[in-house]
């Protein structure tokens, strides 16, 4: 019996109540094979700031770093808006990518086939789409010095290296390789001397992938051709602000934020997360989808532990849940035969898992 340790970071918001879930499917997965999940759970946000006064306390850096993966819910609160920067939630989860080293933010973009009529797009242009947002994770605008919000006048600052942009390049383009051997570099070229180096930079890693093509875009075209026609995209390789802003917006393809999963990876252990936030609006209601966080579980159990068989018993379970009908209010106007709760979708997947 292979056993993993599995650190399990539920933060704030829904987090918990999705994180329960994807749980819930892991240990029902386990019961068939020959793995097993020692979990241990850790703080970060502003849980974390309220009970240690940091939303990263360094136990958790210490306890992700010696476990085998990460799963992780969400952070983030209105409650926690006015806290200086570093003592804001959104600080903890930056702060752990860094120290995690987590450079790559896998964003694959599915569309169910019982789900065609749930994007606010038509059907006709989304079907098939299948695609993966490769978001630069641990520089770019977010992490850019100098920064200072003063009075009268506030700034930020978009770096990048270029060895920073070898690295991510290199793992878009491997992973083109084993897709549909396509990558698109979205940036700003015309405009920003960072993307003009990005956009150099990509070229010369291209050449050591002769069997993928390469072609560039600039972020406001690339925002416009994701609604008008998806499908010409394969893996879309772009810096940590861009990647988020286009990864959301691809998530309506599928048709709800709730359903797309992420894998975080570079360093040594991998976190794997829902790519929504902590959805304050719906927070203790019992309707968060947690089919997002239940297939980070699956990316956590292909990628991080090898373990594809359980993974793709995670994935068929999502599917047929959905092709049965079962659906969580946001997705609930679109072929529904029942409208479950947070919990219940939960337990029909990990019964169907468990087989
Ligand atoms: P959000 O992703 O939390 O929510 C956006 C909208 O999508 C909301 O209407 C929400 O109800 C809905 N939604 C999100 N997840 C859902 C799910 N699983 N099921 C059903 N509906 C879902 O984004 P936001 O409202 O801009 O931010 C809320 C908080 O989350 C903020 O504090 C923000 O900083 C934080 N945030 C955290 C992360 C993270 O932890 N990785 C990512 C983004 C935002």
């Amino acid at each position: 019996m292979k056993k993993y340790k599995i650190a399990v970071i539920k933060g704030d918001g829904i987090g918990p109540e999705i994180i329960d879930e994807a749980i819930k499917v892991l240990d029902a997965v386990s019961i068939n094979s020959d793995c097993e999940f020692v979990y241990t759970e850790y703080l970060m946000g502003g849980n974390a700031y309220e009970i240690t006064g940091d939303p990263l306390p360094q136990e958790t850096i210490e306890g992700c770093k010696n476990s085998d993966a990460v799963l992780f819910g969400a952070i983030g609160g209105d409650q926690w808006d006015s806290l200086p920067r570093d003592k804001r939630p959104e600080s903890g989860l930056l702060r752990l990518r860094s120290a995690l080293d987590l450079y790559a933010n896998f964003r694959p973009v599915k569309v169910y086939d019982q789900l065609l009529d749930a994007s606010t797009l038509k059907r006709e242009v989304i079907e098939g789409v299948d695609l993966l947002v490769m978001r630069e994770l641990t520089g770019g605008l977010y992490f850019g010095q100098p920064r200072e919000k003063g009075e009268d006048k506030a700034f930020n600052t978009m770096v990048y290296t270029k060895d920073e942009i070898i690295r991510i390049a290199k793992m878009a383009f491997e992973a083109a390789a084993k897709r549909g051997q396509k990558v698109c570099s979205v940036d700003k070229a015309n405009v920003l001397e960072v993307s003009q180096l990005w956009r150099e930079t990509v070229e010369e890693v291209a050449k050591d992938y002769p069997e993928v093509s390469l072609s560039h875009m600039y972020v406001d075209n690339c925002a416009m051709q994701l609604v008008r026609d998806p499908k010409q995209f394969d893996v879309i390789l772009t810096g940590n602000i861009f990647g988020v802003i286009l990864s959301d917006e691809a998530s309506m393809i599928s048709g709800s934020i709730g359903l797309l999963p992420s894998a975080s990876v570079g360093g040594l252990v991998g976190l794997y997360e829902p790519i929504h936030g902590s959805a304050p609006d719906i927070t203790g209601q019992g309707i968060a989808n947690p089919i997002a966080t239940i297939a980070s579980a699956s990316m956590m159990l292909r990628f991080a532990l090898g373990e594809a068989a359980a993974a793709d018993k995670i994935d068929s379970a999502i599917d047929r849940v959905l092709k049965e009908g079962y659906r969580t209010k946001d997705i609930s106007l679109y072929g529904a035969k029942e409208i479950c709760s947070t919990t219940e979708i939960g337990s029909i997947i990990a019964d169907y898992a468990s087989k």
